[in-house]
């Protein structure tokens, strides 16, 4: 645990992001991040990062919650990740010329600003946290949370800039006193490094800075939220100049995120209902109209976002259309 405060956060928080951490691969090869060189790979790793041959690497976190959804983004782009074996720190994709390396998300983005690896999957939290200097190339839609900061119940404090003066337990001391110092709010943070929400309990800070999803960890430990000092969500990071294929792989993956916001609407539909239907869907052009071989009949067919089908379809129905189908879009490009 480490104490300083806002007003002077900046200095002693900034250097040393390529030099802190030991290593010991035998140990927790995972956490392997002294060098920030190839040097520091987890040596049953360093075949995929070495190689030289064109191959372009990703890293993705190793475990929690954004590791899932990660492998998840390879396997729908179609890049076709080998399934790695239960210690595997990296592996190949069989679709495309990529290598996935699994390593903490909090030390992707020095990974990645290094040089380490051409590109990676992390929260843009952590991003930020770390101050690496990176190419943020887009945002995953996935691993949504909020970083705030929260009081115990009793204390009468009711807004962020409540907290001048107090003593303030967080995970994330740079982001904190970068966002805390924008609003004038000068702090003593506590930088911890897990389970925020019992500091105040534990006598060590009287309020926290922590990431939220849900809110219900905080309610749980009887606090209360003071506001949101800063929105994340998963990103695909490259270095500041990225290569060509780092930004395609940045396109195909836009593809997916786009494509997970819209539905294909299908449905039959007799010619006068047409006009009332157009008028309904929201999507970006005019819906196709295909004539069907029974006389005065059509198919119609348009893109439509996710978010407005439940209401959608009851009007449409109501509208003349029958037979709609309603089926998720793998890609989205143009
Ligand atoms: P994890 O490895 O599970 O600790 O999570 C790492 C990242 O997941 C964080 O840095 C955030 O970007 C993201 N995340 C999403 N929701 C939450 C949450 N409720 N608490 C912590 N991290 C979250």
């Amino acid at each position: 645990m480490e104490r300083r405060t806002t007003a002077g956060a900046r200095a002693p928080l900034s250097g040393g992001l390529a030099t802190h951490r030991c290593v010991n691969y035998n140990r927790h090869a995972r956490c392997a991040l002294a060098q920030t060189r190839r040097g520091g790979i987890p040596i049953s790793a360093r075949t995929f990062t070495e190689a030289g041959d064109g191959r372009l690497t990703i890293a993705i976190p190793a475990k929690g919650r954004l590791r899932e959804p990660s492998s998840h983004l390879l396997e729908v782009a179609g890049l076709g990740p080998e399934q790695p074996g239960e210690r595997a720190l990296a592996f190949p994709c069989r679709n495309a010329p990529v290598d996935v390396l699994l390593v903490r998300a909090a030390d992707i983005p020095e990974y990645v600003q290094d040089g380490v690896v051409d590109c990676g999957i992390t929260g843009a939290d952590l991003v930020k946290e770390r101050g690496a200097r990176v190419r943020e190339l887009l945002q995953l839609d996935f691993g949504g949370c909020t970083l705030q900061a929260a009081v115990p119940q009793e204390n009468e404090a009711t807004a962020v800039e409540d907290l001048a003066g107090m003593r303030v337990a967080t995970v994330f001391p740079r982001l904190t006193a970068e966002l805390l110092s924008e609003r004038n709010v000068e702090v003593e943070l506590v930088d911890v490094t897990g389970s925020v929400e019992v500091a105040p309990r534990l006598g060590l800070a009287d309020a926290i800075v922590d990431l939220v999803s849900s809110g219900n960890t905080m309610r749980t430990n009887g606090l209360r939220s003071l506001g949101v000092l800063f929105s994340s969500e998963a990103v695909l990071i490259s270095q500041e100049d990225p290569d060509e294929d780092a930004e395609q792989l940045g396109r195909v993956f836009k593809s997916v995120v786009d494509a997970r916001t819209a539905r294909y609407l299908m449905m039959n539909a007799p010619a006068e209902a047409l006009p009332a239907i157009s008028n309904l869907v929201p999507g970006r052009r005019s819906p196709t109209v295909i004539p069907l071989s029974e006389d005065g009949m059509n198919a119609v067919h348009v893109l439509v976002p996710a978010a407005e089908v439940w209401q959608l379809l009851p009007k449409l129905e109501e509208a003349g259309a029958s037979s709609i189908l309603l089926v998720p879009v793998e890609r989205m490009l143009g």
